[in-house]
């Protein structure tokens, strides 16, 4: 249910003059009394969906003006605003299979609980049995996937079965979630900006239990599926070069033997690990023109996957090889299925649209479940991508690296140079002090007293947390109940934990302990946790960023490693900000030419790409129209994520700049129980002022100060 002020208003007028019509006396009454009557009644106006079910709907207003009005009459004008609110909520979740406008009336009289002992009891419960619920929920998940997860045995067909039987409760069937509508009725993202500042923890509580039933789907409005072809499914995770088989424009073969390199995360990383090796540029160039094809879809389709040909890429020609000889042979291009997979992936969402009310679309309902507006989301990233500060962090790489910047070095990343330690030798010290997950399991009690964790809650953190190895990657999944445990899974190499897998096993702690705070200190059950996801992230990276200290190599997280993650946070920030912001016009472009092709589509893509690398970095890159950034797997599959990085980061560097000077482990286990209020208020109970760039920019100036 969202605010949609011109549809309902016209439903729901006549049933409001009846309302107002039949009992004078009580209304005269309560308009004298209440001071936020006329509250009340914008909230009759600007009742909600009911699509569906219109005939039901339209006999069903005068029940709910009925028992409106009844429950007024008994509770009292002191509930008037939860009983206005609730009965129209309960209104909107109610269909046919619910019952008749009577048995709407009877269900309302006998479940309306009034404010006061009574309700404070009703969200101990439900705090209590929802906990029971998520937490048995998990356990039963987390067992049924454990070995597709983690592959620590060969996984069946049998495995596959059980991993897919999800467990479902319908909590409309058993009326629950009518029940909680009823009585805590849900408030907008408007309305919880607004009001949520002035909220006791209690309200607080029963408004996030008010969310959990916020819409209702029609499973008559439910979208038929869109085909994808069957060689399209897996487009990105099969998307796998074979970069021994990549030649210099002399012919050499550039990489090791059996390197093999996903787009776009592979390539990037190898663009980025360059930087810390000898004479990278010639790698670095290739790959870049890699990313080009990709783009334009120029890469010859032979090159994708295992392959017996070779390629130049900057000529893009394609080579057999004969004897010692490389002799050229034609090839075809890969067709566009980069776009065929967008189109589908952006379409299928759009598609969505039929569920919900007119007006919300796959844009409004990403911002509204981050509770961040795309506004808010455009302008923080604006700030920092429109920085002055990037001029001068660019010069910063240049004087580095020694060279004029190339696109690829929006990729940069060397601004930590500890000479203090080998990338070789921590691996070493690693694997053996790490050797299996129990290993590292077994020592998380200690590496949080390293990092300043007193004694108790180090022991306690640490001891609810299993570590379970994974093929690739990195997370970390929350204990949804007292007496569950974090589980932390990360990747292990044959010998043990390298040093790569162990910063990713660092971040992983960090969501740990957000996660641990949350279900065991937390006052409230149906506060915790985080309001919205880059929030999560940047306290997961506070941890990372003490993965030398937890170590014992570093005495202390050193103003000097401050200063090189500020620099490292606003290059970032800059060009994941940019990427988002591409992702972020993409969308809007194609709900503006809904009937768009594929064609049409690329032609966007890319457009968009190079208008936003004119905007940002023509200038101080000294080249035009160039579209890497709409590089990301992420975009491709449609999700409109990408800005959760960059905002991350913001975060990270305004937690950051408030931690400065305070004890850290006071301050993590603080900030992890103010759990799931809005992101602006979050920030204000954490560090005192709202979700802001200026610590970020602050902090760049800082360290630019410094390395000048
Ligand atoms: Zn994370």
């Amino acid at each position: 249910m969202k605010f949609n002020i011109a549809f309902p208003f016209k439903r729901y007028f006549k049933t409001t003059e009846r309302y107002f019509q039949r009992p004078p006396g009580l209304i005269a009454n309560i308009m004298m009394k209440q001071k936020y009557f006329m509250a009340i009644i914008l909230l009759f106006f600007v009742s909600s969906n009911g699509f569906g079910q219109e005939t039901l709907k339209n006999t069903f207003q005068v029940d709910v003006a009925q028992v409106t009005e009844k429950l007024i009459n008994k509770y009292g004008e002191e509930n008037a605003e939860r009983i206005v609110r609730g009965v129209r909520h309960l209104s909107d979740l109610w269909f046919e299979d619910n019952g008749s406008g009577t048995e709407f009336q009877e269900f309302c009289m006998k479940q309306f609980i009034p404010s006061g002992p009574l309700l404070d009891n009703a969200l101990d419960i439900a705090g209590q049995q929802f906990s029971a619920i998520n937490g048995y929920q998990r356990e039963l998940s987390l067992a049924l996937d454990y070995p597709l997860v983690t592959m620590t045995r060969p996984v069946t067909e049998l495995d596959r079965l059980f991993s897919q039987s999800e467990i479902n409760i319908d909590f409309y069937k058993s009326k629950l979630a009518l029940g909680i509508a009823l009585n805590f009725p849900y408030y907008t993202n408007e309305e919880k900006e607004a009001f949520g500042a002035g909220w006791s923890r209690k309200k607080w509580a029963m408004v996030r239990l008010g969310d959990k039933f916020d819409f209702r789907s029609n499973p008559d409005k439910e979208p038929d599926p869109l085909p994808l072809p069957d060689e399209l499914r897996d487009y990105t995770s099969r998307y796998i070069l074979s970069m021994d088989h990549v030649l210099s424009p002399d012919l050499e073969i550039l990489f090791p033997e059996g390197t093999r390199l996903n787009s776009h995360n592979g390539l990037r990383d190898e663009i980025k690990g360059l930087y810390f090796r000898d004479n990278p540029l010639e790698r670095q160039r290739a790959i870049s023109t890699i990313v080009m094809h990709i783009i334009y879809q120029t890469i010859p389709e032979c090159m994708i996957g295992e392959t017996s040909y070779y390629w130049e890429p900057k000529a893009n020609k394609v080579y057999l090889k004969e004897g010692d000889k490389f002799v050229t042979t034609g090839f075809e291009t890969e067709a566009d299925n980069r776009y065929k997979v967008l189109h589908h992936n952006m379409v299928s969402k759009m598609r969505q649209d039929s569920k919900y009310p007119a007006g919300s679309t796959y844009l409004t309902r990403t911002f509204e479940n981050s509770q961040l507006s795309e506004e808010k989301i455009v302008s923080l990233l604006e700030s920092v991508v429109n920085a002055p500060e990037k001029k001068k962090v660019a010069s910063l790489i240049e004087k580095r690296i020694g060279r004029k910047l190339e696109p690829f070095d929006i990729w940069y990343t060397r601004f930590s140079d500890n000479k203090n330690y080998k990338l070789d030798e921590l691996d070493q010290l690693l694997k053996e002090k790490y050797p299996t997950p129990m290993a590292f399991q077994q020592d998380i009690p200690n590496i949080l007293k390293r990092i300043g964790f007193p004694e108790f809650e180090a022991e306690f953190l640490g001891n609810h947390v299993v570590v379970d190895p994974i093929p690739s990657g990195g997370h970390a999944n929350p204990p949804q109940m007292k007496g569950a445990k974090a589980h932390l899974r990360i990747r292990f190499e044959k010998d043990g934990l390298n040093y790569k897998g162990y910063r990713v096993g660092m971040h992983e702690i960090g969501h740990t302990i957000q996660q641990n705070v949350g279900t065991y200190m937390t006052d409230y059950y149906l506060l915790k946790g985080i309001p919205s996801s880059p929030y999560t992230e940047a306290m997961a990276d506070l941890i990372a960023y003490r993965s030398l200290v937890a170590l014992g190599i570093n005495p202390e997280y050193s103003a000097r490693e401050k200063q090189d993650n500020a620099l490292a946070a606003f290059w970032f920030v800059c060009e994941m900000g940019s990427e988002a912001l591409h992702e972020i016009r993409v969308w809007h472009w194609l709900y503006d030419h809904p009937d768009a092709t594929v064609e049409e589509l690329k032609v966007a893509t890319i457009n968009i790409a190079k208008d936003i690398w004119n905007q940002y970095f023509a200038e101080i890159f000294g080249v035009k129209d160039v579209p890497i950034l709409a590089i990301y797997n992420h975009f491709i599959s449609g999700a409109l994520y990408l800005h959760s990085y960059p905002i991350g980061n913001i975060v990270l560097m305004q937690l950051e700049e408030h931690f400065e000077g305070r004890d850290f482990a006071t301050e993590m286990i603080r900030t992890g129980k103010i759990g799931k209020l809005t992101p602006d208020l979050w920030m204000i109970k954490a560090t005192g002022e709202p979700l802001s760039s200026k610590p970020l920019l602050d902090a760049t100036r800082n360290a630019l100060g410094v390395y000048k």
